[in-house]
């Protein structure tokens, strides 16, 4: 239960509960549980069970509601990509064109949406809640339109937004929310959490993904799992053709984010002695500490180019091409 994982920043979320502000950004890295810590929240302002309890009750038509996906008073603003529960249609309202690709950006007509459902009455005569989720995929018209809201919040509206790249927001939309750092639980508390889940090795893949539970059962039982570990051995035999020849686009966001936790590795295990990342990755031979962290922040930067459209084969290449100390330049 996430409560269980967050304990520490579910009691924050109690407390605000007093005096709630209308909007709340849950920041922190990717996978530590911000979504499920949102979802919860917002749970519980819509409980409709007497107690004042410090959770939700599971039980009340509102809770059964909101685990179905379909409580009237909530809404989700994603990408299209991510979505699970999609915004009702309205009568009068056009469907929305098809496009060949669903978009990875939080459309204006997205946060239009929003603000027609939060200035309507409640269904429920509770609150409305927005979960905005991830905040940072606003392109720069949805993020104005949402300070709109933001800056004028109709009574009973709380925005929920939820970011693991804060600083990609407008700094009139962050100045306009209450910042609620949620940081990666207790080691111990996540490896308990993804044995649980049916993780075999819950130390490896929590160090994969910097000490966050949820990204590590992602990788650890996901669709990319044969592809990470492809990767890996690739990598560890030092043969970069095969590490270059990646299927897909999803897999060079992947192959990117292998070789910052490999650089980054290289260049803090030469002065701490220990790799955090990837412990049981042999790193390539070669190479300054500089050198090293200048490549883990050019693949970060490739981290965020990979997704968009590209040559995956060769933007692959040129990737590997700039592991130090190992091709000639
Ligand atoms: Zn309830």
């Amino acid at each position: 239960m996430i409560r269980d994982l967050q304990a520490a920043a579910w009691g924050k979320f109690a407390a605000l509960r007093a005096r709630l502000p209308h909007a709340l950004l849950l920041q922190g890295a990717q996978g530590v549980g911000k979504l499920q810590l949102a979802e919860r929240f917002a749970q519980l302002l819509l409980c409709e069970s007497a107690t004042q309890a410090s959770a939700p009750c599971d039980a009340c038509a509102a809770c059964r509601w909101f685990l179905g996906g379909n409580h009237p008073d909530v809404r989700y603003v994603e990408p299209e990509a991510l979505a699970r529960f999609p915004a009702p249609s309205d009568e009068d309202q056009a469907a929305p064109a098809k496009t060949t690709k669903p978009s990875t950006e939080i459309r204006i007509e997205q946060v239009r949406a929003l603000a027609d459902f939060v200035n309507i009455g409640s269904h429920r005569g509770g609150r409305r809640i927005a979960i905005v989720h991830p905040a940072e995929d606003m392109n720069a018209a949805s993020a104005n339109s949402l300070l709109k809201s933001l800056e004028e919040p109709p009574a009973g509206a709380v925005f929920l937004l939820v970011s693991h790249r804060p600083a990609r927001l407008l700094p009139t939309v962050r100045s306009r929310c209450v910042a609620v750092p949620v940081p990666p639980p207790e080691p111990k508390a996540a490896s308990a959490w993804l044995a649980a889940q049916g993780v075999n090795d819950p130390a490896r893949w929590l160090a994969f993904a910097g000490g966050a539970p949820r990204r590590a059962l992602e990788l650890a039982t996901g669709e990319r799992l044969g592809a990470i570990l492809t990767l890996l051995r690739a990598l560890e035999a030092g043969d970069y053709e095969a590490a270059a020849a990646i299927p897909d686009r999803a897999s060079l966001e992947l192959l990117a984010e292998v070789l910052q936790k490999l650089a980054l590795d290289r260049a803090f295990g030469a002065l701490a002695g220990g790799r955090r990342f990837l412990p049981e990755l042999k790193p390539p031979a070669g190479g300054q500490p500089a050198e090293w962290l200048a490549f883990a922040r050019a693949m970060g930067r490739s981290r965020l180019l990979a997704r968009h459209p590209l040559n995956p084969r060769l933007f692959a290449a040129e990737m590997l091409a700039g592991i130090p100390g190992t091709l000639p330049r």
